[in-house]
């Protein structure tokens, strides 16, 4: 992994974005990823078709809490159409690190965009994998 990503990864992880509970969330959703035992529950307030608020809580390796720290500061303010059109591949490039050879590490960083999306759609789960 790049010297400057991995940076950006342990400083998010470390001190993440967004992070807490929101006390009356429109939208919240819990993702567990079995393989490594990560947890992102991502709270949303919409408001007129429009993220107007967001925080992220969970536990969980490096990847999976800086994807949902950067994720959460992408999508503040977004509308909710553009968000659900999110896409794994835009979400790799804010991260910013190649994982696509490495399926493991590929969960812990879509975790987020699961939640986020399952949330959204107010489904129990999406893939996301193959979008
Ligand atoms: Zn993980």
């Amino acid at each position: 992994m790049d010297d400057i990503y991995r940076e950006q990864i342990l400083e998010h992880a470390r001190y993440p974005h967004n992070f807490g509970t929101l006390e009356q969330p429109t939208v919240s959703h819990e993702e567990y990823n079995p393989l490594c035992g990560d947890r992102v529950r991502i709270d949303l307030l919409i408001e007129d078709g429009v993220i107007a608020d967001v925080r992220f809580s969970g536990k969980g390796c490096a990847i999976s809490q800086a994807s949902a720290s950067m994720l959460t500061d992408e999508i503040k303010g977004m509308d909710v159409e553009t968000a659900k059109a999110f896409s794994k591949d835009d979400l790799l490039t804010l991260i910013g690190i190649p994982l696509s050879k490495n399926p493991t590490r590929l969960k812990c960083a879509l975790l987020s965009l699961k939640a986020l999306k399952a949330g959204l759609y107010g489904v129990a789960s999406v893939d996301v994998d193959d979008e």
